[in-house]
């Protein structure tokens, strides 16, 4: 029996990043960025006005008041788009609108508001000193600056800043592409004309959901018979995957046939009891396929549905990360208070669900199910969060700190309930 740390290191340690690919800057986003993003160009490329006004030699203006403007002569215009090319000489002022290059020769923009303007004169009332509403040449960022660091989850925001950096394409790991088979004589597929003892596999189609969450890929390899040709023949169809997650069938009983039979396919496995609850045996083993070398990963889940989605959630969810290229972790585990005591732990770390209330002060409060059977998939639905209750912990009385491993939400990085 091994604890849950020592089972997702050993997990963990079995793969590396993805290889880079590249995508538009449009498709780019949720992805993890591979190479360092360099600054194509210098932004802003010039000088440029920050304000709508006059573009003048701060000199020219530095005794200026509005009630006793200093008079200039127009000699021009630039908009954003169109510079002004000549040069701004002593006595000279160009208008100048927000965006536009600041012209040779001038070194600060008067607002409009502080200006008055007939003909060629434009009086100036208000002082402008160097530098006054105009950004400079470079001050967002210059060419050859490493922007983003690989290694970076793209957001929204990520995306803009590539784009200005004029970088329409990125080098961003690859998507992972997991194989997901289910196992057992009494599953149909939802829809599908259940037999007298058959139930509806709910399974693969939560880990699908939690793989799509996390940027990955889930290709369906459908449900295999309790027999060794038709999980052979299922599982055939993980090759190109990077990971081949089965689901059920993983226990000692004599329906369990995932180990006999992928280990005949070439798998080597390592079988876990892992020191946790709920989950029962985790299987993890590599090479399915394999013939002398390579092969698919493999993850063996659970089949009771509560099981499946918590080991998906602490086993499955780091290694898509560390598969994209992130982090195994977001962080510091996050923390909420109980809402209501719990009692002490046994040997096998807990995993209780529960929902999560934002407090007043900004606190999770997290309210642990009375009910807490494996089951119960209604309640895992309900659920926000995992309270994590540690081996052989004492009882925790409400009001204490608990570590929680919150569900992803349907989007990548989110919450299920913020
Ligand atoms: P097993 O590990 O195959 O013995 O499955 C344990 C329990 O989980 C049994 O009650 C199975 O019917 C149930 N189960 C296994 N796979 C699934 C699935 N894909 N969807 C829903 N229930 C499942
Ligand atoms: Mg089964």
């Amino acid at each position: 029996v091994i604890s849950v740390a020592e089972a997702r290191a050993r997990i963990l340690s079995a793969f590396s990043p993805l290889p880079p690919e590249m995508l538009g800057l449009s498709q780019a986003m949720g992805r993890v960025l591979a190479r360092p993003l360099l600054a194509a160009r210098t932004q802003p490329p010039w000088p440029v006005a920050a304000m709508d006004g006059w573009a003048v030699r701060a000199v020219d203006v530095g005794g200026a008041r509005r009630t006793d403007p200093v008079a200039l002569r127009r000699i021009g215009e630039a908009a954003a788009g169109r510079a002004f090319d000549g040069t701004v000489g002593p006595g000279e002022a160009v208008r100048i609108f927000t965006g536009a290059p600041v012209p040779d020769g001038a070194d600060c923009v008067v607002m409009q508001e502080d200006c008055t303007a007939s003909g060629d004169e434009v009086r100036v009332g208000g002082a402008g000193g160097p530098g006054r509403h105009v950004r400079p040449a470079g001050v967002d960022f210059a060419e050859g600056r490493e922007l983003l660091a690989p290694g970076r989850l793209l957001s929204a925001r990520d995306i803009m800043l590539a784009a200005a950096a004029d970088r329409p394409w990125l080098a961003v790991h690859r998507r992972p592409r997991i194989a997901i088979l289910s196992t057992g004589d009494e599953l149909v597929a939802p829809g599908e004309a259940a037999g007298p003892s058959q139930i509806v596999n709910s399974n693969a189609f939560g880990v699908a959901g939690l793989v799509t969450a996390l940027g990955g890929e889930a290709v369906d390899l459908g449900i295999a018979l309790d027999t060794p040709a038709s999980l052979a023949e299922r599982a055939a169809g993980a090759r190109g995957c990077d990971l081949l997650v089965t689901i059920g069938g993983a226990s000692d009983g004599d329906h369990d046939l995932v180990k006999a039979v992928l280990g005949r396919l070439g798998v080597s496995l390592d079988f876990y009891k892992i020191a946790m609850r709920p989950g029962k045996p985790l299987m993890f083993g590599r090479g399915v396929g394999a013939h002398g070398g390579g092969g698919v990963p493999l993850l063996g889940l659970p089949g009771n549905p509560v099981s499946a989605m918590v080991c998906a959630v602490l086993f499955l969810q780091p290694l898509l990360r560390v598969l994209q290229g992130l982090p195994a972790d977001h962080g510091p585990p996050p923390v909420a208070r109980l809402a209501v005591a719990v009692k002490g732990g046994d040997a096998r770390q807990d995993h209780l669900r529960a929902t999560l209330e934002r407090q007043a002060d900004g606190t999770w409060l997290a309210t642990p199910f009375a009910i807490q059977d494996s089951a119960i998939i209604s309640l895992l639905a309900r659920a926000d969060a995992l309270i994590v209750r540690p081996p052989h912990c004492p009882p925790a009385a409400a009001g204490d700190a608990v570590e929680i491993i919150p569900f992803p939400g349907p989007f990548p990085g989110g919450m299920a309930r913020t």
